[in-house]
């Protein structure tokens, strides 16, 4: 089937009304947990394939986040999908006002490779339990994980419904020049770009999950030991590979050397003398992202690590020592296992430097002075972050995760993710017991109740 037939094919299905049925819904959803269960194993094998994730990361960060959202969309549905009764406005007495909420039709997801059977099936089950047909393009990047989802993406639904698309730029560009009736990319800021635009042919609304440069402020008063251990957890898991990562480090000069020392040791803890040679240390996924990550480590200084092995793609834990802020290292989003470490004296050249780059999708603060962490914490603006931790705000399905500014827009996790593939329509039911004449014409006279009725309307 082509392309063009499938899109037509899943414009006639979504027509014939069916996904608005909540139970088919469920059922749909219900096959779909039954396989992600049953094909865990080929998940976690693929994703080894693909990278060398290890089989902990993957049920860590992708198999059991998957299963535990696709749990709570089952067992809230209900509750998500009803209409929802608000107050009536006093304007409009007497009535009742509900929000309904409904599918926004076709959806299209375009994922990226470093989660990628996460942040493929993950925005995929909000876009079904909210009711929407749906074609997914995974990267080609990750065949092997992209393979297996196909997979049970096509035992699970019929392809009219939902339908898996494999293939590179050329296929996402094809996919892209369609009409949509909702976008939900995750990827980099330069093809959130690229997806911005054509969404805009149609006016179709889009999230957009994008990347940036996430500042990690290390201050005097922080926890040494327990900043260090969690610094090598968020920014080594997935070898660096996660848009949450923290980027670079802005170090308070006084604990910079205490720090380095600490942190040495809560890398050996992790992965030993020899992180190439550790199971749980994922690669870098591919040469060409070898190369660029290898040609930011030029001319620098290394405080750690600093080891590259092309063949195997590894790139070992780096720390960068004081690089210029003009330098390749800091232009762009890292995107791997290389953290500059930047000394501040002043706090003002925190401001500084966090200013002078696009808002992040994250930022973290370590510290035990409350009133340090609330200002950065509301000086500037950024995805979401976390104060003594690093990526753990993703865990939490409560919180809106996405960015602002050049790093996202939309964001989603639990019943953000239903709400994103929602269009809510508000509607007003009026009734015919009473007619308040305030608001018709001839208004003579009727200034003093229109300003009573406002005030409370
Ligand atoms: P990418 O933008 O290169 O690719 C993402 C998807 O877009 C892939 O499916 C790819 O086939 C497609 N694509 C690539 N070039 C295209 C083009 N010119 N036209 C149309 N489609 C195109 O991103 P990536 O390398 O897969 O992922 C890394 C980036 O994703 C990083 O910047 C990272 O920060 C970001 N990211 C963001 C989140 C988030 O939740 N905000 C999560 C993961 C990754």
């Amino acid at each position: 089937m082509t392309i063009s037939q499938l899109v037509q094919s899943q414009k006639e299905f979504f027509a014939t009304q069916q996904t608005k049925d909540i139970s088919f819904r469920k059922a749909c959803l219900q096959r779909l947990k039954k396989e992600l269960i049953k094909r865990e194993d080929d998940i976690l094998k693929a994703l080894h394939n693909d990278f060398k994730k290890s089989e902990y990361e993957g049920v860590m960060t992708e198999t059991g986040i998957v299963l535990s959202e696709l749990k709570m969309t089952i067992k809230k549905l209900n509750s998500w999908a009803k209409p929802e009764r608000v107050t009536p406005s006093l304007l409009n007495f007497p009535s009742s006002a509900k929000i309904y909420k409904e599918p926004y039709g076709r959806v299209l997801i375009v994922a990226p490779w470093n989660y990628p059977y996460q942040l493929a099936l993950a925005p995929l089950i909000g876009a079904v339990a909210a009711g929407n047909t749906v074609i997914l393009k995974p990267s080609e990047l990750t065949p092997h994980t992209s393979k297996v989802t196909r997979e049970i993406i096509e035992t699970v639904f019929d392809k009219n419904h939902v339908a898996v698309v494999e293939g590179g730029v050329e296929v996402s560009q094809e996919l892209l020049a369609r009409r949509w009736d909702y976008i939900f990319f995750t990827g980099s800021v330069k093809v959130g770009k690229i997806v911005a635009k054509a969404a805009a042919e149609y006016m179709t609304p889009v999230t957009l999950e994008l990347g940036g440069k996430n500042p990690c402020v290390i201050d005097k008063t922080a926890n040494i030991k327990l900043a260090a251990k969690r610094l090598v957890w968020g920014k080594f898991i997935n070898a660096g590979q996660t848009c949450i990562a923290p980027d670079y480090w802005l170090i308070h000069k006084s604990i910079k050397e205490k720090f380095v020392e600490v942190f040495k040791a809560e890398l050996y803890n992790a992965y030993g003398d020899d992180p190439q040679a550790s199971k749980d240390y994922p690669r870098i996924v591919n040469t060409r992202n070898f190369d660029r990550l290898a040609s930011l480590l030029e001319n620098e200084k290394f405080i750690i690590g600093g080891k590259v092995d092309r063949e195997d793609c590894y790139i070992s834990p780096t720390l960068v020592d004081e690089p210029s802020l003009d330098s390749e290292v800091m232009k762009d989003e890292i995107f791997g296992p290389i953290s500059p470490v930047i000394s501040y004296a002043d706090e003002s050249e925190i401001d500084t430097i966090i200013s002078k780059y696009e808002k992040p999708l994250a930022l973290y603060v370590f510290t035990t002075r409350n009133d340090f962490a609330k200002k950065i914490i509301q000086k500037h603006s950024f995805g979401g972050g976390t104060i003594n931790d690093t990526t753990v705000h993703f865990a939490n399905h409560r919180l809106p995760f996405g960015g602002v500014g050049e790093s996202g827009i939309g964001g989603y996790h639990g019943k953000r993710t239903f709400d994103t593939f929602s269009h809510k329509k508000g509607v007003v039911k009026r009734y015919n017991w009473l007619d308040i004449t305030t608001r018709y014409a001839p208004y003579k006279g009727k200034m003093k109740m229109l300003r009573t009725l406002m005030k409370f309307g």
